[in-house]
């Protein structure tokens, strides 16, 4: 039998973050996540659960529910049907894509066969995982998580170290494979300078023209409120002191109320 994927959903929006922001995206949602960030805005994708849910007619809300897994070829297919321009970027999203990665590589490799656009959206710590498919993927978009605020899930064995810096560092080395990767860091009123030094260090020693995006958290979960302005703009000018192409970008899509 087939790789197959357990996913939380399939759905068309506008992307909310990152250098495509606001481009009409397919978002495939994979199920189960090992981190647990302060600011989550999707814990219901931290467990793969027993269904799934399918968008019917693109932008339009209505869904329907399927078992999981589902088999490789329901969850090409449902993308075909929500994105018929060849144009649109499919992002394959979650929870985090990476832990299944069997059902990611299968669906790379139909999504890069058919001349897909493919936008993988990770929280940038399975390099081994990623190394199976990274030359087939458009834009890797990974996350730098800062200890401040994120922690390995439960019944996870950490990797050595008390942050995350070292593994980020070994991902990037990996995502530079892919035709393109960005770096995003989500801030927040704990975010430490020393920290986001360590991150500037890793990142400029690897490459110091990989793009960094600075996101402001959107408060959710446990985090209340944004990092006042005057932070945000230190933080900017420090980051383009060591690299040169960092931009401040918060999340759009709160804005006009779509998830
Ligand atoms: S990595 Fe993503 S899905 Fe996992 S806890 Fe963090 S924000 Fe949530």
């Amino acid at each position: 039998m087939g790789a197959e994927a357990s996913l939380v959903e399939i759905f068309v929006s506008a992307q909310g973050e990152g250098p495509e922001v606001g481009r009409t995206t397919v978002f495939v949602r994979f199920g189960g996540c090992d981190l647990r960030c302060g600011w989550c805005d999707s814990p219901g994708t931290w467990r793969p659960g027993a269904v799934c849910r399918l968008e019917v007619e693109a932008g339009r809300g209505v869904f329907e529910e399927r078992a999981n897994p589902l088999p490789i070829d329901v969850v090409v297919e449902h993308i075909e049907r929500l994105a018929p321009r060849r144009s649109t970027w499919i992002s394959l999203t979650g929870g985090e894509p990476l832990l299944q990665p069997d059902a990611v590589e299968a669906v790379v490799d139909r999504l890069h066969a058919a001349g897909r656009r493919i936008y993988l959206e990770t929280h940038g710590l399975h390099a081994a995982a990623l190394a199976r498919m990274v030359e087939r993927i458009d834009l890797v978009s990974m996350d730098w998580k800062l200890a401040s605020d994120v922690q390995w899930g439960p019944r996870v064995t950490p990797l050595p170290g008390e942050d995350f810096h070292d593994a980020h560092a070994a991902f990037l080395r990996v995502a530079r494979r892919a035709r393109a990767v960005y770096v995003k860091v989500v801030v927040t009123p704990s975010t430490r300078d020393a920290e986001l030094d360590a991150m500037l260090d890793r990142i400029a020693a690897i490459d110091p023209s990989t793009p960094l995006v600075i996101q402001p958290v959107t408060p959710t979960g446990s985090v209340r409120e944004r990092p006042d302005a005057d932070r945000l703009l230190g933080w900017l000018a420090r980051a383009e002191s060591r690299l040169a192409d960092v931009r401040l970008v918060p999340q759009t899509h709160p804005i006009y109320g779509a998830r």
